[in-house]
This record gives structure tokens, C-alpha cells and sequence, in this order.
């Protein structure tokens, strides 16, 4: 039996928590969930958004499957996910974006991996607020340094890259490709703008590619990766980003696959791994029934195979190709015509296709 730590979170976690539980269930697998409560709900129970005791579980179990998770505004608190990734140093986010049948897309087939820097960049946090004691000192700074005028009504945040974490995330996205039998890894960078941050980005990149000859590599700049994924994805497999980039290809790479609903996510640390969708908690069709279980559903297929469950996992994938194909699934986001599938409705069908199956 494995036990991992199962977090529904906010908004519409519990319904899409709740389908994915069930279909996994359904599976027969020897898991065990270790419940936790972290987001708005836990405030209310807890008074922090990040219990130690949702830390601890993950710590001890490795394995989590997390739903999405809202850091109340004005609290106090810091962002839940990003805390969470800085205490168990989730360093790469991988988010695979795979067209399914039936989901329309402007494109016929689409197989990407967007492999994206969890740890540092614009994300760090070191920021600079307009009117704060700490810009005035450093705009003092940037003048003394560069002769350069920061304007007084400017807010600044930093962008941290450094040799080791991009050596350790590009090396990831070589040995993910390897592993998983992918042609080719694309780096995104804009070295030209930025010298000295993507443009040490780069160069460290290209340096880590000496190891990985057997796997295809091109550095793309940013802005013409998004052109390409907007013209000819196919062109494209697994794509390495600094923090930021990737969380802007990554939802880009969504939107191509069908949307939020469809997209499924993983962060890895070195002992630690994070299974969550890609969306966040939505709000606005919480509790309405209208939830595209799918992205959750996605990612425990995901940490099926990551906990070496492949033939549950290979189960899953059929339940769920066969359901969209035959059209038993229509979530409210395909947009179908006529009324579309509830959250519980898509976790029935999977079920019935699971169970048929055996
Ligand atoms: P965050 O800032 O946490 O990433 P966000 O508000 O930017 O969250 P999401 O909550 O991810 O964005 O979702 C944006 C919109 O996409 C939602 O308001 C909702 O309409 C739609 N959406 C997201 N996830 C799903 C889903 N699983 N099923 C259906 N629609 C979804």
C-alpha cells in the first residue's frame, strides 16, 4: 500500500478532487490518502494557509495530488503554492499538453512538454515597492553605478538566475527527454534583451547540451517560440523556461490542448513530487457543477506512472480516450452542443468505461 498526501483545496478542488478520487479508486490501485487541508479552508481551521502538518505528510509520504489552492488577499500570508515549492524545493514544474479526442484544438495533434524553473526569476520575490524607504536607496544605487535615472514613480522587481539552477533544470529537461523518449528539447530565452540574466541562462544551457548528444536541442528566443506554437506546434516536444516564461507558455500550451481543464501538471523536487493541475481554483463556476475534472484526473494518471502504477495509469488513459471519443464526455468547456457533462457525470462514465474494461 503507498499512502499519499491528498489536498482538495479551494474554490473548485473539492469537485474536482472529489471525481478524481472516485476514478482512481475505481482503478483497484493499493493507494492510500492521507487527507490535508491547506488554501482558505485551512485559515479558517488552522489560521495558516500552510499547516506544518500539511508539510510534514508530504515530507513523510513523497507523493502528493493537490487540487488548487487560494492564498486569502490581505492576510498576510505568502502564496501557498509558492511556499510550498520553496520548502520542498519543487524545482521543475512539468506540464504535458496533449491533444484528446474530441477536445477541439485549431491543430489536429499536439504532444508538448513544457518543463518550467520553479525556484528563482521574477519569482524570488525581491521586490521594490514605488514611494518605499529601500527604492529610494536604490535608485541612489542605480545612479551612483550606472548614471542611470530610475523614474520616482517606479516599482522594481528582480530577476535572479543563477548557473546552478538553470545546470539542474536543463539537465532535468535532457533526462525527462531521454526518459521519456522525446526528439528534441527547445530553450527559450531572451539573451539579447537581458544579458546577464537569460543571457547567462543561455550559455549555460548550451554548456549542459555537451552531455546530452543524443538528444535533438535548439535555443529559441521567447518571443518566437510563442510565434511557433501559434503557427506550427508540432514542430516543437519538450521546452525548457526560466520561471516566468514558463508560466505564460505553459498556460499558452493549455489553451492549445483545449484549455485549463485539460491540462495537468507535476513539480519535482529531489525527494519530494507535486501532482496538481495546471488551472487555479476558479471561482466563478465553483460549486456549479460546470468543472472540468479532466486536468486533475490527468495529473493522478500522471502519479500513477510516477509510482510505477503504469497498467492503472494505461487504464485510465483508455477510459478516458474511449468516454470523449464515443462522446459520453462533453465538459461545459468543449463547448458542446446541448447540455454538457457534470463534474460527477465525468466521473461516472470514466468509471463505467473502467469497470467495462476488465
Ligand atoms: P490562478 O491565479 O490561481 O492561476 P486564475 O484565476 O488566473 O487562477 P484559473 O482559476 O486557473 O485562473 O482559471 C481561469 C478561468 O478558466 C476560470 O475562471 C474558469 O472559467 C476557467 N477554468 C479553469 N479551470 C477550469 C476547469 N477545470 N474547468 C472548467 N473551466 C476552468
Amino acid at each position: 500500500m503507498t499512502t499519499v498526501t491528498f489536498i482538495e483545496g479551494d474554490g473548485i478542488g473539492p469537485e474536482v478532487g472529489a471525481a478524481t478520487r472516485r476514478v482512481v479508486d475505481a482503478l483497484g490501485v493499493d493507494i492510500d490518502w492521507e487527507e490535508c487541508q491547506a488554501g482558505a479552508g485551512a485559515v479558517e481551521a488552522h489560521g495558516n494557509p500552510l499547516p506544518p502538518q500539511v508539510l510534514e505528510s508530504i515530507r513523510r509520504n513523497k507523493v502528493a495530488l493537490k487540487g488548487p489552492v487560494t492564498t486569502p488577499v490581505g492576510t498576510g500570508f505568502r502564496s501557498v503554492n509558492v511556499a510550498l515549492r520553496q520548502e520542498l524545493d519543487l524545482f521543475a514544474s512539468v506540464r504535458p499538453c496533449k491533444l484528446l479526442p474530441a477536445v477541439p484544438s485549431r491543430f489536429p495533434s499536439l504532444d508538448l512538454v513544457v518543463v518550467r524553473e520553479n525556484t528563482e526569476d521574477l519569482y524570488e520575490g525581491i521586490e521594490f515597492e514605488m514611494g518605499s524607504k529601500e527604492i529610494v536607496k536604490l535608485r541612489g544605487h542605480l545612479k551612483y553605478i550606472y548614471g542611470y535615472a530610475l523614474a520616482r514613480d517606479a516599482g522594481v522587481s528582480v530577476k535572479p538566475i543563477s548557473v546552478t539552477a538553470t545546470k539542474e533544470i536543463v539537465r532535468f529537461a535532457f533526462d525527462y527527454a531521454k526518459t521519456n523518449r522525446r526528439r528534441k528539447v527547445t530553450l527559450g530565452h531572451k539573451a539579447n534583451i537581458m544579458k546577464f540574466s537569460d543571457g547567462l541562462w543561455l550559455d549555460t544551457g548550451l554548456q549542459i547540451t555537451e552531455s546530452y548528444r543524443d538528444v535533438g536541442f535548439e535555443a529559441v528566443q521567447v518571443d518566437e517560440l510563442a510565434m511557433r506554437l501559434a503557427s506550427q506546434p508540432d514542430d516543437l516536444d519538450v521546452i525548457v523556461l526560466p520561471n516566468l516564461y514558463g508560466d505564460i507558455i505553459s498556460d499558452l500550451c493549455a489553451g492549445l490542448i483545449g484549455g485549463l481543464g485539460f491540462a495537468p501538471g507535476m513539480n519535482f523536487g529531489r525527494e519530494h513530487a507535486v501532482f496538481e493541475p495546471t488551472h487555479g481554483s476558479a471561482p466563478d463556476i465553483a460549486g456549479k457543477g460546470l468543472a472540468n475534472p479532466i486536468a486533475m484526473i490527468l495529473s493522478a494518471e500522471l502519479m500513477l506512472r510516477h509510482l510505477n502504477r503504469a497498467g492503472a495509469a494505461e487504464r485510465l488513459m483508455r477510459a478516458l480516450r474511449r468516454s470523449l471519443e464515443e462522446g459520453r464526455v462533453k465538459t461545459a468547456d468543449m463547448r458542446p452542443e446541448g447540455k454538457p457533462s457534470t463534474t460527477e457525470e465525468v466521473a461516472d462514465s470514466l468509471i463505467a468505461a473502467i469497470e467495462g474494461d476488465q
